[in-house]
């Protein structure tokens, strides 16, 4: 496989990207009339200032390239051509250097976010089935499990599609073929007859990962025609780091799309998500703006060129074996805070090939959900408590929460020992010790 992603020095970063932003148009030498662009207002933004000379993002940020449209295939706009190439160069490292697809197979893009990746590779399926199979939208549906982000809500909704969610063990967060078999059943006895798939490569709340051989044997045992796309939206930059083993990837045949984040776990500015899909699906998101050169095939149209300048900055400076590190040390502190959670007897979810931890809601109180910006699954009713593990998150960090529900933890063991009833425990509660909902049921326990 060829390899695109190397590790660069900060002065080789900054050639190749002031080298690129030189063979963008420039606005004062040329005399470029037609374009609803230009830089930066330099009213409000010193373009002068000599530290832009050591910046090459805020440089890019200044200069301001519009990047919309798709620049892995046909023609794209000439004027920013320089930095198109750098987004043609990040959209083949994350196709092939993380998920293993074979050099220039994959078209992408850097949309606003997962939210629209995801939207992107739901549209091109939904046209793709109408186009070749005249299929009615009646007749398409989504099909994900029900800890899937509602990004895949918001799809359905702007697309005119059902969703159909597959239930998953309150427990174990993963489905059985079972669960799969009965949901494509139902949406098959409501007229549907083409699936468009969507497997999460970690789960925004609990970091579980889809396990994309029970869906496809039962699409296969079900004789569905189906398009898969996983949402790696999340774990998209960490979990490929984790498993060598990963079936998520361009090598397996079943899937054709990828949606990255890079603003998550990446720590790239807003704005970075990335679609990748195998080439010849893209065209099936062809509207035509005939006042775009080449073909616009994005749902955005324009958007910061400064941004995938970002995130290929932000690997080619560390580079594959420093991403490699930088994923191995999140995931050892996630094995910390495991282990000293296992020591207190609290019961959590964790994906062992992931940096996120849902702690049961009872054994989290109010004040310290509040002081550590735990976050809810749900905000009104909440069951659980997540703890993402990302570059700030250390183990100083953790130890401080572990020291806090240890005693919480201790005070409820005293409560159960001195028999408390549900009463008292609820008095407990209006005394605002303890606790965010469930509040039976943990004495009861
Ligand atoms: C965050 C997230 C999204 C949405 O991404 P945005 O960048 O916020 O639009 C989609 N799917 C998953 C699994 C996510 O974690």
């Amino acid at each position: 496989m060829t390899k695109i992603w190397t590790k660069k020095t900060q002065e080789e970063i900054k050639e190749i990207v002031f080298d690129a932003l030189n063979k963008n148009v420039d606005y004062d030498k040329k005399n470029i009339l037609g374009l609803p662009a230009s830089r930066l207002d330099e009213k409000v933004f010193n373009h002068d200032v000599s530290f832009l000379k050591e910046a090459p993002y805020m440089s890019a940020l200044s200069q301001n390239p519009n990047h919309i449209g798709c620049h892995t295939l046909g023609k794209s706009e000439p004027f920013f051509k320089g930095t198109h190439a750098i987004e043609k160069e990040l959209i083949g490292i994350c196709a092939c250097d993380i998920l293993k697809g074979n050099y220039e197979e994959q078209d992408g893009y850097v949309a606003s976010g997962g939210t629209e990746a995801n939207i992107q590779a739901i549209w091109i399926y939904r046209n793709y089935y109408q186009n070749e199979f005249s299929a009615h939208h009646n007749e398409i549906a989504i099909v994900c499990s029900e800890d899937s982000h509602y990004s895949i809500d918001k799809a359905a909704n702007l697309l005119l599609l059902d969703i159909y969610k597959i239930p998953v063990n309150n427990d174990t967060r993963d489905f059985s073929n079972k669960s799969v078999e009965k949901t494509l059943e139902r949406a098959k006895n409501d007229g549907k007859k083409y699936f468009i798939i969507v497997c999460n490569l970690m789960t925004t709340m609990f970091g579980s990962i889809d396990d994309i051989e029970k869906l496809t044997n039962s699409l296969e045992k079900l004789s569905c025609e189906f398009k898969l796309h996983v949402d790696g939206a999340f774990g998209g930059f960490y979990y490929p780091f984790i498993d060598e083993n990963s079936q998520l990837t361009f090598q397996n045949p079943a899937i054709t799309s990828f949606t990255l984040d890079a603003h998550k776990m990446a720590q790239s500015p807003y704005g970075t998500g990335i679609f990748l899909i195998r080439k010849g699906y893209i065209k099936y998101a062809n509207t035509q703006a005939s006042y775009v050169e080449g073909t616009d095939y994005t749902l955005i149209g324009s958007r910061s060129g400064a941004n995938a300048i970002a995130v290929w900055m932000i690997l080619a400076k560390n580079g594959p074996h420093g991403w490699h590190e930088k994923i191995f040390i999140l995931q050892k502190r996630t094995d910390w805070m495991c282990k000293s959670l296992k020591e207190l007897g609290i019961k959590y979810y964790r994906n062992p090939m992931s940096n996120i931890i849902a702690i049961r809601a009872e054994y989290i109180n109010r004040e310290i959900a509040v002081k550590y910006g735990l976050i809810p699954n749900d905000y009104l009713d909440p069951k659980w408590f997540k703890i993402v593990i990302m570059n700030h998150v250390s183990i100083e960090k953790l130890a401080l929460l572990v020291d806090e529900i240890k005693s919480t933890v201790c005070n409820k063991t005293e409560l159960i020992a001195n028999r408390h009833t549900k009463h008292e425990a609820s008095v407990e509660r209006h005394s605002g010790r303890l606790i965010y909902g469930q509040i039976n049921g943990i004495f009861v326990q």
